[in-house]
């Protein structure tokens, strides 16, 4: 089923006013979303190093801190969790909205700023003054892929690890439906370039630390299978029960529900340290949460897409789960 957002893709007009605003500007603020995902990382990086070779000063922030499983990647302990300085250019990378910027982008320091922005979100809001938005891509690294093939900036290992590292989290390893064959294409020119993509695939996808197990293992015992929608919760307090270290995520839950059988929607509500409440959802071929993540204020994609709210959890569960629901009922 196609989105009810339908087809987005950057024209080339797009294009060329992007490129005009990287070649004008020489300060460049690249922010990513918060709770920065393999693909957040990833773009915002290879982006960073690629636009360096180009003389320009580029500084990468996130609200969040990203995962320590990224530490084989060059310049993540550079990402700042807060900025000063001055720019001329603000980059919004795989960040639907203005509001995933997080508390990087400040109005009042940031607001005369133009801002560009790389996104591969059915749900983007067009935030940018250009917007270069493909929804048809696996990753956000594809679309920096693509601007540095545009650019004609050669790709060194530094910038090629990265990007492959975004293109095979988005994908979780080339097995989600948004993986194409122009996702298999990027890749090839990535591990040409010389991303080692076994070692990715490891650090990025499969191996996991032992408390994300116990995560996912209380999660599954709480799970709740109903006519196709499975959902679970991981409040703060099972956190400090099973005296967790990492304060984000779910484990990897959603990704273990949505590859159950029975499951047409999967949803996992986890309270973040803030105290809201993230919701973490996905769907089989078929099933559309993104629209439920767009009505809640969040965004994402068809098969995969998320929202923050304040809790309190029950608060969350009660109004989302009749959504999906409906979803699944509607289908
Ligand atoms: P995940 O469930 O892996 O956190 O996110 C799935 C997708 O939904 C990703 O593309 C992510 O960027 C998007 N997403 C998750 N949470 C939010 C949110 O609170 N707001 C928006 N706009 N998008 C979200
Ligand atoms: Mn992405």
């Amino acid at each position: 089923m196609m989105s009810s957002f339908g087809y987005k893709r950057a024209s080339e007009q797009d294009w060329q006013q992007a490129e005009q605003l990287l070649r004008q500007s020489k300060h460049i603020l690249a922010i990513t979303h918060v709770s920065p995902d393999g693909d957040a990382i990833g773009s915002l990086l290879g982006f960073t190093h690629a636009m360096r070779t180009m003389g320009k000063t580029v500084i990468p922030a996130c609200q969040d801190k990203p995962q320590l499983k990224f530490a084989y990647l060059s310049g993540l302990n550079e990402i700042r969790t807060k900025v000063n300085g001055n720019f001329d250019l603000v980059v919004g990378i795989d960040s639907s909205d203005l509001k995933r910027l997080g508390s990087i982008y400040q109005n009042d320091l940031h607001g005369h700023l133009p801002i560009l922005v790389f996104d591969h979100h059915i749900t983007n809001s067009y935030y940018g003054n250009v917007n270069i938005v493909i929804g048809e891509v696996a990753s956000a690294a594809e679309i920096i892929l693509q601007l540095l093939q545009r650019l004609k900036i050669a790709i060194s290992p530094e910038i090629a690890s990265p990007l492959l590292t975004g293109l095979v989290s988005d994908t979780q390893a080339f097995r989600t439906s948004s993986t194409t064959a122009d996702s298999m294409a990027a890749a090839m020119i990535l591990m040409k370039a010389g991303a080692p993509l076994m070692e990715i695939i490891n650090k990025a996808v499969v191996t996991q630390p032992f408390d994300n197990i116990r995560v996912l293992g209380e999660g599954i015992r709480n799970t709740k299978m109903e006519d196709g929608l499975a959902y679970a919760t991981i409040s703060r307090k099972l956190r400090q029960e099973l005296g967790l270290k990492d304060d984000r995520g779910d484990g990897g839950l959603v990704s273990v529900l949505i590859n159950t059988h029975e499951a047409k929607i999967a949803a996992v509500f986890t309270e973040n340290p803030e105290g809201k409440i993230e919701v973490s959802m996905r769907s089989r071929p078929g099933y559309d949460v993104s629209q439920v993540a767009l009505e809640f204020g969040g965004g994402g994609h068809a098969p995969a897409a998320g929202c923050t709210l304040p809790g309190p959890m029950r608060d969350v569960v009660n109004q989302v789960v009749p959504q999906l629901r409906r979803v699944i009922a509607e289908a």
